[in-house]
């Protein structure tokens, strides 16, 4: 492994001043920034417009670290998973999903996750460490490459809800979008984004504050406190009561509404009691319900429940005038669906 640092950790200016330092022309950094990030170079000998001193004095001092296909896999519903490595040997996936009027690339934020949800396979790695900014960024450039490739159309839209907790890398996953969003980087709209949490008030409040312009989907899976720590124990330290303050505070600073994510499992959060708990949450802050399936991790204890239960759920929200969408599980037979990232090849 280069202990070079990797030029894509500078900004612009920091880029502009080492070079005016070492007696380059400032506007190189422009240029520059235009190879590592507009056209994605993977080597500082592809940038033909650049004097050979500079490409010399570049190679001495930086690297391109760049994110490698490690596999591919396409389930039979037309998702593609992708296994990428990392510059330092690390895998983490990432996960196009094509409908007929939308094409998404869901992300990884963090090598492994660091909460402990009981029904995810994630979960079940340890948090090695945060991807930067240009690892989350390479990812949805490689869903857009292969959008065009395999769907011939672009990358419309993109989800936090690969492997991690976006808000405990919140720096990156933030610096990652302004590429994103940014012309110098992909110029696609913030309204195309959706970063999901499993739920940090005080990180929530934080996002608020500095007037993001994504959208923001929870992880709820319960309206009631023990019932939500037993599946999510992290939620014993940040319960529903300071959650829900935390999203007040995003939907006043905002005026964005917030989605829950939300599986009904058998046992666990299918009783009516349960409808009358989200029913109350939702009432109180805008919102609306995205009903998730339930995708299997191999534990006997988590059994999506049926039909009928799902039904009643979307029944009651509806007549609550609070929107519910049941959204299908997509890949599973690639182990490509919500939850079940966890690294298999
Ligand atoms: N850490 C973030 C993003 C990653 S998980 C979060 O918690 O939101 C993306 C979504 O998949 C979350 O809503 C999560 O609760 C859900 N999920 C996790 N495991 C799942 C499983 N086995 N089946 C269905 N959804 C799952």
């Amino acid at each position: 492994m280069s202990s070079k640092k990797d030029i894509r950790s500078l900004d612009e200016d920091e880029l502009k001043e080492i070079l005016t330092i070492n007696s380059f022309k400032s506007f190189r950094a422009n240029q520059i920034f235009h190879w590592i990030w507009k056209k994605s170079a993977h080597s500082f000998d592809e940038m033909s417009n650049l004097p050979e001193s500079l490409i010399k004095f570049l190679k001495d001092n930086f690297v391109i670290n760049f994110i490698k296909v490690h596999r591919m896999q396409k389930s039979s519903d037309g998702t593609i998973k992708n296994a990428i490595k990392l510059f330092d040997g690390y895998i983490v996936e990432c996960v196009l999903i094509p409908t007929k009027n939308r094409i998404t690339a869901c992300v990884s934020s963090q090598v492994g996750c660091s909460l402990n949800c009981k029904f995810c396979a994630t979960a079940k790695l340890k948090r090695m460490r945060n991807l930067n900014p240009d690892e989350i960024y390479d990812q949805v450039v490689l869903i857009h490459q292969q959008s065009i490739e395999h769907f011939q159309r672009p990358l419309t839209n993109i989800v936090f809800m690969g492997m991690g907790e976006p808000l405990m890398n919140y720096n990156n996953v933030l610096s990652s979008i302004g590429k994103i969003t940014s012309k110098s980087g992909l110029g696609m709209s913030p309204k195309r984004i959706v970063v999901s949490t499993s739920g940090i008030p005080k990180m929530i409040k934080k996002i608020a504050d500095q007037g993001v312009k994504f959208k923001l989907a929870v992880s709820l899976h319960s309206a009631i406190d023990e019932k939500r720590t037993s599946i999510m124990p992290f939620n014993d330290k940040m319960n529903l009561g300071e959650l829900e303050k935390a999203l007040k505070y995003w939907y006043d600073k905002t005026k964005k509404i917030i989605t829950y994510e939300y599986v009904v499992w058998k046992g666990i959060n299918d009783r009516d009691e349960d409808i009358a708990a989200l029913v109350k949450l939702c009432k109180r802050i805008p919102s609306k319900v995205n009903l998730i399936q339930y995708n299997s991790i191999d534990d006997p204890g988590f059994v999506q429940a049926s039909d009928d239960v799902i039904a009643k759920y979307v029944k009651t929200l509806d007549s609550n005038k609070i929107k519910a969408t049941i959204r299908k599980s997509r890949g599973q037979d690639i182990d490509a669906a919500c939850g079940q990232l966890a690294n298999k090849s």
